[in-house]
């Protein structure tokens, strides 16, 4: 099957990071006779460099005519100066209204061997495997009227129906596939969103028989996050909880580098990246941990192009490198085989290909 795929590599580690994410990919396409076009496209820094926008129509045409979309990251220093319309992060912003990209997937699992590296005990960390499935489009971070004087400052909390019905349906199907259960997150104690939100988790459980849920408060969650974040499956929430609840669950597997997210649009196309930042710090020096970029074209082999066998082939080869004792750089403290990025990618692909 031949797929076309739009790889926007973006700033800093961005552009090391995609290219181990299409290594991989590609000896995905060997092993089980796929081919993948990879369309390559300019954003954020990068794109403002090369076309003075950080989203070029070029980027945006090349997108739209490809099945999916890869992205590295974007941002860095060297564009804080710009005023704010022309800043790197707008261009992700104006891709994901593009699409109307309105769900985010964000997987954490605690891998066993880097357990050490987690700032929660081993014992509490170990077995997670958990998704986070945020509402990426509506709510706190979009409602109108929004503003501030002096005096007053004004952000208003919107959610229709539809936008709470998608994302919950959304958390549903997925653990169908998983282990089953869902808990839902609001502040329904407080607010009015939530009530609606909860009145829908309701309805639409009564879909899913199979499926367990519970409601729970976005307070009460953040504490269990920590304390047994291996008693959650799939957490569906609204926007801004989401985006607070997922950075903190990002620390429990010990790296930002190993974590892979998807936004998807309600008919099934989606953005596929790691969920670290440009690490301008690290960019350039063949450090960066590419297991986050890899592990999100996983996500997008299972969930753009039904990919089932190729994306567990993916997680199996990542798995077994890491039980082989391999690991990146920021991982050195525990004192396994720290690889480069080139290596770690290498290592993934032979993984991949030993099985063939
Ligand atoms: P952004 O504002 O772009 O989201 P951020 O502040 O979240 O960025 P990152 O760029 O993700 O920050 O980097 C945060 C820290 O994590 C940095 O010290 C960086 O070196 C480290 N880091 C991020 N990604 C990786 C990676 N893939 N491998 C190794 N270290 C990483
Ligand atoms: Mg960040």
């Amino acid at each position: 099957m031949k797929k076309r795929v739009a790889v926007l590599a973006g700033d800093g580690i961005g552009k090391e990071v995609t290219n181990a994410a299409t290594a991989v990919l590609d000896a995905i396409g060997r092993r089980f006779h796929h081919e993948f076009e990879w369309v390559h496209g300019v954003l954020g820094g990068a794109a403002l460099d090369q076309a003075g926008h950080p989203i070029p129509e070029e980027t945006i045409r090349k997108c739209e005519e490809s099945d999916a979309i890869l992205l590295g990251a974007i941002g860095g220093p060297k564009w804080d100066h710009y005023p704010k319309e022309l800043r790197p992060e707008k261009g992700l912003l104006q891709l994901r209204k593009h699409f109307e990209l309105s769900v985010n997937l964000r997987p954490v699992q605690a891998y066993k061997t880097l357990l050490a590296s987690s700032p929660l005990k081993e014992e509490v960390a170990e077995g997670v495997d958990l998704v986070f499935v945020r509402e990426l489009t509506g709510g706190l971070y979009f409602g109108e009227p929004s503003y501030h004087t002096d005096e007053e400052a004004v952000d208003t909390l919107v959610y229709k129906r539809e936008e709470i019905e998608r994302v919950v349906r959304f958390a549903f199907e997925m653990a169908q596939q998983r282990r089953k259960k869902v808990s839902s997150v609001d502040k329904a104690n407080v607010l009015e969103s939530s009530r609606l939100w909860r009145k829908i988790v309701e309805e639409i459980a009564a879909e899913y028989p199979d499926v367990e849920y519970e409601h729970m408060l976005v307070d009460s969650t953040a504490m269990k996050l920590i304390t047994s974040p291996a008693s959650f499956d799939v957490i569906v929430t609204e926007n801004m909880f989401g985006d607070i609840l997922s950075d903190e669950a990002s620390v429990i597997c010990g790296s930002l580098g190993m974590l892979p997210s998807a936004s998807l649009r309600a008919d099934g196309f989606g953005l596929y990246e790691p969920v670290h930042g440009s690490a301008p710090d690290i960019a350039g020096q063949n450090k960066a941990n590419p297991l986050g970029a890899i592990l999100s074209g996983a996500m997008m082999l299972r969930t753009a192009f039904g990919m089932t066998q190729e994306a567990d082939a993916i997680e199996e080869a990542v798995k077994k490198v890491l039980e082989d004792g391999f690991s990146t750089g920021e991982f050195k403290s525990l004192g396994g085989k720290v690889l480069t990025t080139t290596e770690m990618t290498e290592k993934v692909i032979n993984e991949i290909e030993s099985e063939l």
